[in-house]
């Protein structure tokens, strides 16, 4: 039998083709039967448009059920998966496409004409459309046999190129094998205990390694059903839980936060509930305090990276501590090591976090040099800063490039996240670095507060003039109604930085 080393496991994890795998806003319910028919009706076209092993499938489609399907089609034509925010706009599709050389360029239907001119101009071989509503040429699977003869693909070969730039700087293709997407999904399977009798509330984009390879390929490796939604709708959520409907949740900070901002939310509502996950951006200590006051589940926070997939858990039976992102997962390493030297510090110091393991990826598309600049004897440089504590714990401080360097210090801004978050009236802050005449850079802090809240400049830096050193207090404080955030509930500190960045002009 031809072993294709992602598929052959999602296929040989099939519990009853009859078994429902998703069920839709809509009440359909698609089983695996149905995925496996969609699937390789997909990959017969996909084959019959070109695509060899190997090439590039290039996706930019809401998320729906045929778009999940396509994905399985692409790894079972042995091609690699390319999924792209669809807040992209098309002259910043044009890089992926230029870059990325892909064989086939899967649209949404309203910007078919613009894509084809591009396709045309770039020599990508072949656009199709899809559309939320399933429409568009992708309907022409159909005609296509509903079985289909997966390619052999082994561990080391693509699975998928998922874009990423952090907050800053061209986008590079970070390249997933498959024995990075399985060996990670299998991993997370078990440490969670996901089992066939569990329905995941998948509410996450499909274009990002959360809600596709996290929580897509766990769920079909425990032969396991899913909610699937394309938006999350923290009402519909609690409807589901009370109804006993989903067992399990994956979200990013903000489906706490707003779940939080429900009065449905109660014991009572979520006591069918077996396991909350976090990740893709910080859980605030104090979202993790309150769901677990009025839910009486503590919040299980994990981390990873589109590059890495996931690194560290918190325990499923050990304590979920909040504010930390738990232990490096089975058969994953982490160390800390000093920025500049790149020696490995002792635990408990803050330092850059470096991973190894069978998740971390093959490297950046077509930049080699990139690359191994990124990795120091055989552990990937993640950029995130942080720590390991005394009890195994990792602790993330923030992006590297979000440190702030003020008159030669250091100051992380979560630490002063913290103590700002921590004065009565604050709902959250972003702490930034800001170029200063004086310092190089003024730490600036970003305060979103309670409307209510008598908060200002002043009573802000009264409140943190004996809780911090004085080159780590703000020296401005700037107040708005929310911080800007991207799809996945990261904080864009790019965005505030360019906002705030003439403000010490005239200080000299
Ligand atoms: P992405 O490649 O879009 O998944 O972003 C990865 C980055 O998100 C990481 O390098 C971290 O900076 C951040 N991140 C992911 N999970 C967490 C977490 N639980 N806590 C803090 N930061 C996180």
């Amino acid at each position: 039998m031809i072993e294709n080393h992602l598929f052959s496991a999602i296929r040989a994890a099939i519990p009853a083709m009859d078994k429902p795998l998703a069920r839709l806003i809509d009440g359909t319910v698609e089983t695996y039967g149905d995925a496996l028919a969609l699937s390789a009706r997909l990959a017969n076209l996909l084959v019959a448009r070109g695509v060899k092993p190997g090439d590039r499938v290039a996706v930019q489609v809401e998320k729906s059920w045929p778009a999940l399907a396509l994905y399985l089609a692409t790894i079972r034509a042995g091609a690699v998966y390319l999924p792209l925010n669809t807040a992209y706009t098309l002259n910043e599709v044009e890089y992926f496409l230029s870059d990325a050389e892909p064989a086939v360029f899967v649209c949404r239907p309203e910007i078919e004409q613009d894509a084809r001119a591009l396709a045309t101009r770039l020599g990508v071989g072949a656009v199709e459309t899809l559309g939320t509503d399933g429409k568009g040429s992708l309907t022409d699977a159909a005609a296509f046999p509903d079985t289909f003869e997966d390619a052999a693909r082994g561990p080391e070969d693509l699975g998928g190129i998922l874009y990423t730039s952090g907050t800053t700087g061209r986008a590079k293709g970070a390249m997933l094998t498959h024995a990075n997407l399985l060996s990670n999904a299998q991993t997370l399977k078990d440490y969670w205990r996901f089992t066939a009798d569990d329905v995941l509330l998948h509410a996450l984009p499909i274009f990002h390694t959360h809600g596709l390879f996290v929580a897509s390929n766990i769920i079909l490796l425990a032969g396991a059903s899913m909610e699937f939604r394309s938006k999350f709708d923290p009402k519909e959520a609690i409807a589901l839980m009370s109804a006993g409907k989903v067992t399990t949740l994956m979200g990013v900070p903000t489906f706490y936060t707003r779940l939080l901002d429900q009065p449905g939310l109660t014991r009572e509502a979520t006591k069918g509930m077996r396991l909350f996950i976090s990740g893709s951006a910080p859980l605030l200590a104090e979202t993790h305090r309150a769901f677990e006051e009025r839910t009486g589940h503590a919040i299980l926070e994990r981390y990873g990276m589109t590059e890495t997939g996931m690194n560290t858990s918190n325990p499923y039976d050990g304590a979920r501590i909040a504010g930390t992102v738990g232990y490096p997962l089975p058969g994953i390493s982490a160390r800390v090591t000093d920025p500049e030297t790149g020696a490995v510090l002792p635990n408990g110091e803050i330092g850059m976090i470096e991973v190894q393991g069978p998740n971390v990826f093959k490297g950046y598309w077509r930049m080699p040099e990139k690359t191994a600049s990124e990795f120091r004897d055989g552990f990937f440089i993640t950029g995130d800063l942080g720590k390991i504590d005394e009890k195994g714990y990792v602790h993330i401080v923030g992006r590297g490039k979000d440190l702030v360097i003020t008159g030669g210090f250091n100051v992380y801004p979560k630490e002063v996240e913290g103590e700002i978050d921590a004065i009565p009236g604050v709902i959250e802050s972003a702490v930034i670095g800001v170029p200063h005449p004086d310092f190089g850079e003024g730490v600036t802090a970003v305060i979103v507060a309670q409307k209510d809240a008598t908060l200002t400049e002043e009573s802000v830096h009264r409140a943190l003039e004996n809780r911090l050193a004085k080159f780590k207090q703000p020296k401005r404080v700037f107040f708005v109604s929310e911080l800007p955030r991207n799809t996945m509930g990261k904080v864009q500190k790019n965005i505030l930085r360019d906002t705030y960045k003439d403000i010490y002009r005239n200080v000299a």
